[in-house]
């Protein structure tokens, strides 16, 4: 397996530490409101190669964690905004992320850490920080010492005065450079806080990555990835605490980076009217793996416009698939087409996989064994073409249908049309098969 590597910025073979537990890292959510459809790419184009690692290195041999920011000024801004408390907020938040994972066929990593409960090992690591020479404490707050590392902007590139013009770069004076970053921070009576050696305060994000992937996988790890927004600050800064907190080369040998989605041409902004959340296309009507199959629709590193239209077009595909498979009468899960696992092992190129998919039509077993490894056609066809069904609904739905049969029996054509008109306008279209058996599916 070969895999683009963001801090060669070379396609590189893939060679775990330890083949029997070849473990990754990628940063999660930061829980304060509807995630949007950008944020669930580098959830399923993860999700892909977390399948890939486990048909290459065993079901059990790889260890995934991804965390769940769940202490954040954006969590504390919405509590207030919405005035509820946050954890109000970061419990129902989790749930809908969790909802919305599901739907689109993400598997639940090994470890889901969440920053609350790994407090203590920030602050441990941050106090190796200040011990090692490589962070401060000022004013209430610890920073690292961007200065104290020297390999600080190997991973994004950047020089010291690029890093230090970055929009996200706060000028300070409890600062030593403009360019150091926080560690810790104090928090007023009203915000959460915990007890550390430099006040009450809270961590920074960037700590809770290094402090939770050191607790989940060890010191060093064989994957980190992520969003292409993050590469800067966020990962060259849990490079900077990791290596140093440890005395380690590296922390991550393996650094992956999902391109930019757009939407419609343009990048997604509230004030565009182009902000997807999943949930909103999941109450339009979409189904989870539509949206999961347009987010593999495109290369992982390559930016992916996202619309509406794509998603009519991967929902013909997927019907197409379905009906062949229900033709098909279901069949189990055959063998994995071996030019899928190389399209895949090829620095995760799902379009390749997925048009050899496109090729599996004669052999509906391997098609679904093959799909499988991009979380496609798990569904059983009825399943699929019936879409989420109440009990209560499909016996209203089925009761029509009696009712339209026997008004055919009795001729009464003008009740039957009738029938099939409310059924259509309920978004179900009927299918008369041989032997008066009447199937329906949404339309
Ligand atoms: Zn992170």
């Amino acid at each position: 397996m070969k895999f683009y590597n963001t801090l060669t910025r070379k396609v590189e073979d893939f060679v775990p530490e330890d083949p029997s537990r070849v473990r990754m890292y990628v940063c999660g959510p930061t829980v304060y409101d509807y995630a949007h459809i950008g944020n669930f790419r580098p959830m399923v184009v993860f999700d892909s190669l977390n399948r890939l690692l486990r048909h290459k290195y065993g079901q059990d041999a790889v260890v995934y964690a991804r965390n769940i920011t769940d202490i954040d000024d954006k969590i504390i801004n919405q509590a207030i905004a919405t005035e509820t408390t946050i954890d109000v907020i970061t419990d129902r938040t989790i749930a809908a992320f969790h909802d919305d994972l599901d739907a689109l066929n993400v598997a639940a990593p090994d470890h889901e850490p969440r920053c609350t409960e790994y407090v203590e090992p920030m602050v441990a690591m941050i106090e190796e920080l200040i011990e090692g020479g490589f962070a401060y404490a000022a004013e209430g707050h610890a920073l690292f010492d961007i200065h104290s590392y020297e390999k600080y902007g190997k991973l994004s590139k950047r020089s010291l005065d690029d890093m230090r013009a970055g929009a996200r770069v706060e000028v300070a004076p409890y600062k030593r450079d403009p360019g150091d970053f926080v560690l810790w921070k104090p928090s007023t009576d009203e915000q959460p806080g915990w007890p550390s050696p430099w006040g009450r305060g809270r961590p920074g994000w960037h700590i809770e990555c290094s402090a939770m992937s050191k607790s989940c996988l060890g010191e060093t790890f064989d994957i980190h990835g992520g969003g292409l927004d993050l590469i800067f600050p966020h990962h060259e800064n849990e490079i900077a605490q990791s290596c140093c907190a440890n005395g380690t080369e590296v922390m991550a040998r393996h650094w992956m980076h999902n391109g930019y989605l757009t939407v419609e041409g343009e990048k997604m902004s509230k004030s565009l009217g182009n902000f997807f959340t999943v949930k909103q296309l999941r109450d339009e009507g979409w189904g989870g793996e539509v949206i999961r199959f347009s987010l593999l629709s495109a290369h992982y590193r390559q930016p992916l416009d996202f619309s509406r239209d794509k998603m009519r077009e991967m929902k013909a595909q997927l019907d197409r698939w379905y009906g062949f498979l229900k033709e098909s009468g279901d069949p189990e899960a055959g063998e994995v087409d071996e030019r899928v696992i190389a399209a895949l092992s090829d620095d995760l190129n799902t379009p390749q996989a997925i048009a050899i998919l496109h090729e599996l039509t004669d052999r509906p077993a391997d098609l679904k064994a093959s799909a499988t490894m991009l979380g496609l056609l798990q569904q059983d066809s009825e399943s699929w073409f019936k879409g989420e069904v109440s009990d209560d609904e499909n016996a209203e739905i089925e009761a029509l249908i009696e009712k339209r049969k026997q008004a055919k029996a009795d001729k009464d054509f003008a009740t039957a049309d009738q029938v099939r008109d409310q059924l259509t306008s309920m978004g179900i279209v009927l299918e008369d098969k041989s032997g008066g058996v009447t199937e329906w599916k949404r339309g």
